[in-house]
Parts: C-alpha cells; sequence; structure tokens
C-alpha cells in the first residue's frame, strides 16, 4: 500500500482560482491491476490550460471532474507493476498524466520511457523538451509558416513556451526577434541570455506604443500566447500577409461573464493586411514530436537554446504554484518538485 496525496478541485474557480477551491486529500492507493503500474511523482507540470478545465464549459478537453484528483504531465519513478505489464519495470523513469499529486496509478500502457539522453535532466521533458517545447516549434514552423527572414514578436515571452519561440526563430534565421514579458528582469533575460533582439514589460505603458517603437518596419509572424491588447498591437503592427499562430489568451483565462477582458478593436486590419490567423491546439501535432526532438534536443545540449525552470517544492504548494504561473511569478516553466 502506497499513501498518496493529491490535490482536487472542489469548487469551481470565479475569476482568479481562490485556495479554497482546491484541497489536498491523502488517499491510500490499492495496489496495482493488471496492466497497472505505481509512480512515484519527482516532479509535475502546472500549466495555464489546466485554468479553462477548471470550469464546466464544453472543450478540446473535458473538465476536471469536482472532488477528484487533477491530472496533467508528471515525471516519476515506477515502484510497482500489477500482473500481465510489459511495458514499463520497477526503476524505470516515466513520463505520465499524474500531475497534482505524489503518487499515482496509471495504466503502464499511457506511460512513456524518459528518453535517456546524457546532460538532459528528465525534468526537461516537461518543459523544453515536453509539450511546452514541441507547442512553440509547431506553432512557430507550422502554423504560423516562419520563413528565414521573417520578423517575429512573441507575448508571454518569458515563459515556458514563449522563452523557446524567440530562440527557434533565431536558429532559424529571423530578422528580428522582439518579446514581450511583466516585469524588468524578464526582459534583460530575455534580450540578454536567450538573445532576443529587443523586449519590452508590456506594464510600462501601452502595448501598442512599446511594439511600434521595438518593430518600426512591422512584423511578419506574431506567435500570441495573451490575446486582448497584445493581439490588437500586433494586428496594427502586422506587416501585408503577416501570419498570427494562435496559441493561447492568458490575458482572457480567468474573465467571468460580467467582466470580460476585452478583445482586439482593430479586426477590420485582418482584411486589409490580408493576415492569415491560424489557432491550434498542440495535441493535433503529437506526431511532430519526433522531429521536434530531433531538431531541438542538440541545441539543448550544446546551449544554444537556453531555458529556466521556476520550481516549487512539495504538492502542498501547488496550488501557490498555479496561481503563481497565473501571477507571472515564473520564469520558464513552472514545475512542482515532490
Ligand atoms: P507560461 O510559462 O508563459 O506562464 C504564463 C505566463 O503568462 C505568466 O508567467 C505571465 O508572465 C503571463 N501572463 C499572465 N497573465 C497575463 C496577462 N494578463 N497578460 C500578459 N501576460 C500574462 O505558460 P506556458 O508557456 O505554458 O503557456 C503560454 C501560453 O501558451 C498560454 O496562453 C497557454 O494557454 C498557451 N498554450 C497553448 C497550447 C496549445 O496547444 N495551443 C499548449 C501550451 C500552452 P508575465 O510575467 O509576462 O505576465
Amino acid at each position: 500500500m502506497t499513501t498518496a496525496h493529491e490535490v482536487h478541485l472542489v469548487r469551481r474557480p470565479h475569476g482568479f482560482p481562490d485556495t479554497d477551491d482546491f484541497a489536498l486529500v491523502e488517499r491510500e492507493l490499492p495496489d496495482p491491476g493488471p496492466g497497472e503500474a505505481v509512480v512515484a511523482n519527482r516532479a509535475f507540470s502546472v500549466d495555464p490550460y489546466m485554468r479553462g478545465r477548471m470550469n464546466d464549459v464544453p472543450s478540446y478537453v473535458p473538465p476536471f471532474r469536482l472532488d477528484a484528483a487533477m491530472d496533467g504531465r508528471s515525471v516519476g519513478e515506477v515502484t510497482a507493476v500489477g500482473p500481465d505489464v510489459s511495458e514499463v519495470a520497477v526503476g524505470d523513469l516515466v513520463l505520465g498524466n499524474l500531475a497534482w499529486r505524489d503518487h499515482g496509478i496509471a495504466k503502464a500502457k499511457h506511460l512513456q520511457q524518459v528518453p535517456d539522453v546524457e546532460g538532459v535532466d528528465p525534468r526537461a521533458y516537461l518543459g523544453v523538451l515536453g509539450v511546452p517545447g514541441l507547442t512553440a516549434w509547431v506553432g512557430l514552423l507550422d502554423k504560423a509558416a516562419f520563413r528565414e527572414g521573417d520578423a517575429v514578436f512573441v507575448s508571454g515571452a518569458a515563459g515556458a513556451v514563449g522563452s523557446l519561440v524567440g530562440q527557434i526563430a533565431k536558429q532559424k534565421g529571423a530578422s528580428l526577434v522582439v518579446g514581450s514579458a511583466g516585469s524588468a528582469d524578464k526582459v534583460a533575460w530575455l534580450t540578454g541570455e536567450l538573445g532576443y533582439d529587443a523586449a519590452f514589460n508590456y506594464k510600462d505603458g501601452p502595448v501598442g506604443e512599446q511594439l511600434e517603437k521595438a518593430m518600426p518596419d512591422g512584423l511578419d509572424v506574431y506567435f500570441d500566447n495573451v490575446g486582448s491588447d497584445h493581439l490588437e498591437a500586433a494586428i496594427a503592427v502586422a506587416n501585408d500577409h503577416a501570419r498570427i499562430a494562435a496559441c493561447g489568451a492568458i490575458a482572457h483565462y480567468n474573465d467571468t461573464d460580467d467582466d470580460p477582458t476585452p478583445g482586439p478593436r482593430n479586426l477590420f486590419k485582418i482584411v486589409k493586411k490580408r493576415l492569415s490567423i491560424q489557432g491550434f491546439i498542440v495535441s493535433d501535432s503529437l506526431d511532430r514530436f519526433g522531429p521536434f526532438l530531433e531538431e531541438v534536443t542538440p541545441w539543448v545540449r550544446d546551449g544554444r537554446v537556453r531555458f529556466a525552470e521556476t520550481v516549487v517544492e512539495g504538492v502542498d504548494h501547488a496550488v501557490e504554484a498555479f496561481q503563481g504561473l497565473l501571477r507571472g511569478e515564473n520564469t520558464g516553466k513552472m514545475l512542482v518538485a515532490v
């Protein structure tokens, strides 16, 4: 028997998630049944999309159930296996969907072995070499159809996805890479360690004015993680035939029906400038994981692509990690270490 601690959603948040919307629950895990494995987590991911899953509305993934453990990407060690398990063995390091808990049981066929690559920490497969990395790569190259010489703007640029987008664009020959983020430290990180050509703090003044100053010759690609004022500014500054990858809209995630964050007011410019806007969900592109890892793993290993993690310790602090993510307390990937 294993004692597990897991975070349950006990009430659907209204606006910004409240600590009382969640509960830490202790329970004894049963012995693994046929085809099952017990995993002791080392770390798990908290992600912005989880906010959407806390609402009881139809979406591309089902909502989290109340009074049940939530899920999400995790990395951990197999500690026990049930009968008829051939996919994993005790001691294996595996990726799974066992976030928001310290121990969990999963079907072994739903666990993946962590690639054993020298110089790469297993935790990287939750961030730079995991779903956020794939999102950046697929969004920029497949969805925004990036071409050498493009001028690229990325919002949410110091986050897990955004911090990679600009670096991938640089590797692929962008003429200019500009990012926006929510603090002076993040701006310094972007233009220093990550090699962005320019960056600005969107809290310092209107996004439209700051973006126009940073990109006087316009943008060819906008990677949108934010929506709202950022999307409006990007449409305003876009060159004719520019492409927009609509990846996320975090400025809207805590909206309530009675107090929605304003959207762009200049949509007719999409027509005049013949812009393309491509929304996408990364889970539709899982077949691109192989090519993504093949290209980006060497860049990570030799330091051409840098990444950061903000790590909160303990499943009992997972809710704070999630709230911190929504407030911008992370640089790079927000993780909970167990
Ligand atoms: P991040 O690591 O970027 O964390 C979220 C960041 O958003 C915070 O650090 C904060 O940084 C910023 N933020 C919060 N509120 C606002 C606001 N009102 N305006 C501007 N910025 C804000 O998360 P991810 O990299 O995991 O995700 C980035 C985006 O990509 C999200 O929108 C997410 O939903 C989306 N996504 C989409 C996927 C898809 O398949 N389409 C897959 C994965 C992610 P700051 O300090 O700069 O404010």
